[in-house]
């Protein structure tokens, strides 16, 4: 049983650590044992510290947790997409998905319950935003993503993908991130880490001062901010070229490229005239483009445009010179789109205390 006033050790920095330690009589040194168990050996109790007192361990049993969070069910595709489905100490639920392309093994993790930036092609902007993730359970996402692995599988990318924005979660988001950079924490290198935005302009501002070397992945998915405020409502109060003018800025402080995320939904943002004003309006920023066709949302009415459009869109913006990427739809039988198996779940749990109240 968890308890929520009890901090989990997921939630703390090396210094933080030893500080704990050492309030405890115990040498700073410890802290590193301790962290070497939960991110390099996969422990997840203190009982399996083997290394440390069993007085030692008592006391931190009886004041903290290893994990704060509990695996609930993992559902796989085919194409190695795996989709845990994770129980946080207060019983809301969050999800994270394992993504496979050859070595490259990626964590896509969530850092809100919810979100409040109401995209219209995402499952999750329908049920609100509850709060904020915490730091561990931001960085318990990886670690169960790694312990899940098999021996000869290595966790290579963190992309902060999931549900929530991650820079209306900033503090906490980027102390997880120096987590797991750091090498006695999961030690992704920061060029393997992806944080995904839909363009909050004072968040990029302070992420391009904080000195680490994340990509930023900016949520585009249109050229004006007509449609793009109807596809991400949130938009209204943050307008595109301020958010092209941030972009341009991040890169000037950090010289690391942006991705300008696309997903492509038919009779929206897909036609050949969409392709040349994106062109128009990402024209000299340092940046590649991901193009992504829609997943399907039951709720939405929303499809993915043709095959035939889909190249079209791609082979314009590269007739401009810029960087395309087409991304395959992975995970598709498990409703891998952000938010989907939760908003499943929730359906679930609405009809079950529909049936409880008859
Ligand atoms: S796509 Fe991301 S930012 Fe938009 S509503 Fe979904 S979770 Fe929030």
């Amino acid at each position: 049983m968890y308890k929520m006033e009890i901090q989990s050790i997921t939630d703390m920095s090396l210094s933080e650590l030893e500080a704990l330690c050492v309030s405890i009589g115990e040498p700073a040194y410890r802290a590193k044992q301790i962290l070497s168990w939960i991110y390099e050996k996969g422990a997840t109790a203190f009982d399996e510290m083997s290394n440390l007192s069993k007085n030692f361990r008592k006391q931190l049993e009886e004041k903290y947790h290893v994990f704060q969070t509990k695996v609930d069910s993992i559902v796989q595709t085919p194409d190695g997409t795996e989709k845990f489905l994770t129980h946080l100490p207060d019983e809301n639920v969050i999800e994270c998905v394992l993504l496979r392309e050859g070595r490259k093994i990626t964590a896509c993790v969530s850092t809100q319950v919810g979100c409040a930036m109401a995209c219209q092609f995402c499952a999750s902007g329908l049920l609100g935003l509850e709060r904020n993730l915490t730091v561990g359970e931001i960085v318990e996402q990886a670690l169960h993503v790694k312990n899940h692995l098999q021996h000869d599988e290595r966790l290579t990318n963190i992309v902060f993908m999931g549900i929530g924005e991650p820079l209306k979660n900033y503090d906490n988001v980027v102390k997880a991130v120096r987590i797991l950079n750091a090498e006695w924490g999961l030690g992704i290198g920061a060029r393997h880490i992806t944080i995904s935005t839909v363009g909050i302009i004072d968040g990029m501002h302070r992420l391009a001062q904080e000195g680490i070397q994340v990509n930023l992945a900016i949520s585009l998915h249109a050229h004006n901010d007509l449609t793009r405020s109807k596809i991400i409502p949130s938009n209204k109060k943050i307008g595109i070229n301020n958010i092209v003018a941030a972009a341009r800025e991040y890169f000037k402080t950090t010289r690391r490229d942006i991705s300008f995320e696309y997903i492509l939904i038919d009779g929206v943002n897909a036609s050949k005239q969409d392709a040349e004003s994106l062109a128009r309006l990402l024209k000299g920023v340092q940046c590649n483009v991901n193009l992504l066709p829609v997943n399907p949302v039951e709720e939405f009415h929303l499809k993915p445009p043709s095959q035939e459009t889909i190249e079209m869109f791609c082979k314009t913006l590269e007739k401009h010179g810029l960087v395309v990427t087409l991304r395959k739809r992975k995970g598709d039988d498990i409703n891998a789109a952000c938010g989907q198996l939760r908003l499943q779940r929730h359906k679930f749990l609405w009809k079950k205390e529909e049936l409880f109240v008859k």
